[in-house]
């Protein structure tokens, strides 16, 4: 049941110590509930042990604490584990943890479904149902650094907001989790640990630089020819590759923080000495690193992964005009928890 009394969390610490005022105690109080909030992330009021009976009960009439709850767990034969996360209302969204010799990576969503339309990701078929809180993206992370610690014995290291949804039609909410998860009563994380990946919105690119943002910035660019983009991500006749350009520039010119484009190769439809070439010109806009992503097909074939000759061809002409380029290979597949495939069997 939903209920009507409001999130605790919504409050920021300056207003829980104006709510202590209110009803007569000490500031300082706000603090106290503050920490047992975030920094010890407990679930009910019952729980903050050095809060009196009578202001527990009285926490209890006026607020909720709506938290997440992990609701199954699958994990991949490569380590991977995957969350289906409840939200307070009922609906869920996916999370990943993903190990690798060195580090933990969480993999958040910050939206419900998604608005964008990508034909290649199964997230875009759900339509946008919602955002989340900031304290649900944060809910996701401490989850994510609780497994790490439990299953591989080590905290989280990264942050990659590649899950479901698109992080910049939820910007707000997204920067306060980032703030919480950067904060020394959070997670204390550093900023430079985090990547914060788009489609590619230019004005919300734009305002991150003019927030003075400490994150990493990643675009899913996958076409650097206009017209092709557009038949794999229809949006882009909206957020045209100029405007995004304009608007990495100013990025670059504010933070000076290097790009990473994500960019799958497709057969037939990004797999040419064209589509090669228009990217290593969109590469040298701004300092910036490509990462080849593997296709993790979702339908019945209307997207097949280009062979390994024509990923060669994009990394030899890459490499000759010195930028750099990696290729991340996929994780999680056989549970459904790879990139664009959150979603895929609910
Ligand atoms: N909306 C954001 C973040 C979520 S998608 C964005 O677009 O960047 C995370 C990454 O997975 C993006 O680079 C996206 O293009 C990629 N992706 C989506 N579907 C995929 C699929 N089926 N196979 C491989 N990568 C996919």
């Amino acid at each position: 049941m939903i209920s009507d009394k409001k999130d605790i969390r919504a409050l920021s610490k300056e207003e829980l110590r104006d709510f202590f005022v209110s009803i007569g105690d000490k500031p300082f109080r706000g603090n106290q509930v503050y920490e047992w909030l975030w920094s010890k992330g407990v679930h009910s009021f019952e729980d903050m042990t050095n809060i009196s009976k009578e202001t527990r009960a009285h926490l209890e009439e006026n607020f909720v604490i709506n938290h997440i709850k992990v609701d199954s767990l699958q994990k991949s034969n490569d380590g991977t584990i995957k969350n289906a996360v409840k939200l307070y209302d009922g609906l869920v969204v996916e999370s990943v943890l993903i190990p690798t010799a060195s580090r933990t990576t969480a993999c958040v969503s910050s939206q419900v479904g998604c608005s964008l339309d990508c034909k290649f990701c199964a997230t875009a078929r759900l339509k946008r149902m919602r955002n989340l809180n900031p304290d649900e993206i944060y809910d996701q992370v401490v989850a994510i650094h609780k497994e790490s610690i439990l299953y591989h014995d080590r905290p989280l290291s990264n942050i990659v907001f590649m899950g479901m949804g698109e992080p910049l039609m939820n910007y707000k909410n997204v920067l306060l989790s980032i703030d919480k998860i950067t904060s020394d009563e959070g997670l204390g994380m550093s900023p430079k640990r985090i990547t914060v990946s788009t489609s590619g919105v230019p004005k919300m690119i734009k305002k991150l630089a003019d927030d003075g943002v400490r994150f990493n910035l990643a675009v899913s660019l996958h076409s650097a020819i206009q017209e092709t983009r557009e038949q794999i991500m229809p949006f882009a006749k909206s957020f045209t590759l100029e405007d995004l350009k304009e608007a990495l520039v100013y990025w670059y010119d504010k933070t000076e923080r290097l790009v990473t484009y994500e960019y799958v190769v497709w057969n037939g439809i990004n797999d040419g000495m064209d589509d090669i070439k228009a990217l290593v010109a969109f590469c040298k806009l701004v300092p910036s690193k490509v990462n080849l992503i593997e296709y993790n097909p979702i339908d019945d074939g209307e997207f097949q992964q280009a062979d390994d000759a024509a990923i060669n061809l994009y990394i030899e002409h890459l490499e000759k005009h010195r930028i750099p380029v990696t290729v991340r290979r996929s994780r999680g597949k056989d549970i459904d928890a790879a990139c664009g495939q959150l979603a895929n069997k609910q």
